[in-house]
């Protein structure tokens, strides 16, 4: 073919395809994503994905499958193929700093998405939603359900955390403890366990199967003519298996209800779960938002501008205190699961059903 004709033809494709091929240019970003056994870590993924390419970014996502070594070695692996920027939702918020030093010195800027990532001073934003208002309203469904306000119980509960290697599971368990201290303090709220604080209650990986185990460990040894009234639950993976336990010795049945559980992610299990009359309650995190404030803060990093935040002074990682977005968690039950989950077009009804 004749030059010309060639540079006609790249200009011509270059015209009907303008975006992608402008895209392409914009540059890699490498996203790092904990696991994919839980949906809402695959819904990040797609919409940081989606949300890249529409800015005109390319995308390495890769998840690790909550193998530690294995994150590393696949942010290793990242950086070899020299990103602008690296975004990651840690599965040990402590184990990264080596790496992120390399990124550093690569000039690859960091973003910590959902989880904090701690011990290092190589982060330089933080995307998340506010995790304190999390374990609030977890609370707040716990005590308005039982009607502990209109001075009802006492009640028996249990307390379940996060995963103790999760920054996040420590401000869910404080926001909750914010709310259920007081009542537990009056003897409205009983831990017959007496297991609290997150060294007692915590669930490593944010295990289901671990919760599970434990929920029959405290029914036996706490509950067997005592009832159990309501669970802390942070995530609804773990809810699932505290609900399994209980059903398993009698609960949610037609002489026993079920504890007020409740949980976070409005998974489809767990709304699905919520529609059945189970469990009580879950956290709403829209994860296109997160996704859409993480791309901002990217698109603002690599044209020379300030990225958006509107907090400064909570998230300390023990070496700096990360500028960070949170957005807003909605506390979803049987009453507003239409409006929060379907007409906001997450899901769609026949998916819940
Ligand atoms: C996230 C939660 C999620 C949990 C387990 C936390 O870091 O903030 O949304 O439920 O991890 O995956």
């Amino acid at each position: 073919m004749r030059r010309p004709f060639v540079k006609a033809l790249v200009c011509a494709a270059a015209l009907l395809f303008g975006g992608s091929v402008l895209a392409q240019s914009k540059g890699l970003v490498a996203v790092s994503m904990p696991t994919k056994s839980s949906s809402r870590w695959i819904a990040d993924g797609d919409n940081m994905v989606r949300n890249l390419k529409e800015k005109g970014y390319s995308a390495d996502l890769q998840y690790a499958e909550d193998d530690i070594p294995n994150q590393l070695a696949q942010i290793e692996n990242m950086l070899n193929k020299h990103p602008k920027v690296l975004v990651i939702a840690a599965i040990d918020g402590t184990t990264l700093s080596d790496v992120l030093q390399k990124a550093a010195d690569q000039g690859v800027k960091v973003i910590a998405y959902d989880r904090l990532i701690r011990g290092s001073k190589n982060v330089d934003y933080y995307a998340t939603f506010d995790n304190f208002q999390v374990g609030v309203l977890q609370a707040d469904s716990i005590v308005n359900k039982l009607g502990l306000k209109q001075g009802k119980g006492p009640f028996n509960i249990e307390l379940f955390g996060g995963s103790p290697d999760d920054n996040n599971a420590f401000f869910f368990y404080n926001g909750a403890m914010s709310v259920l201290k007081p009542y537990i303090d009056s003897g409205k709220l009983v831990v017959r366990s007496k297991q609290m604080g997150m060294d007692k209650i915590g669930t490593l990986r944010w295990d289901g199967a671990v919760a599970q185990a434990r929920m029959d460990n405290l029914l036996s040894a706490y509950y067997g003519k005592d009832k159990l009234h309501a669970v802390l639950s942070p995530y609804d993976g773990l809810s699932i298996g505290i609900l399994s336990s209980l059903k398993g010795v009698g609960y949610c049945s037609s002489q026993q209800p079920c504890p007020v559980v409740s949980g976070q992610d409005a998974e489809i299990p767990s709304v699905k779960s919520i529609l059945r009359g189970e469990q009580y309650s879950t956290v709403f995190k829209d994860t296109r938002q997160l996704a859409s404030v993480t791309v901002a803060m990217i698109d603002a990093l690599l044209s020379g501008k300030q990225p958006t935040v509107n907090d400064t002074k909570t998230y300390n990682n023990g070496a700096k205190i990360v500028p960070s977005y949170l957005l807003k968690p909605i506390s979803v039950d049987a009453s507003n699961w239409k409006t929060v989950l379907v007409d906001s077009g997450y899901y769609k009804e026949a998916q819940l059903k």
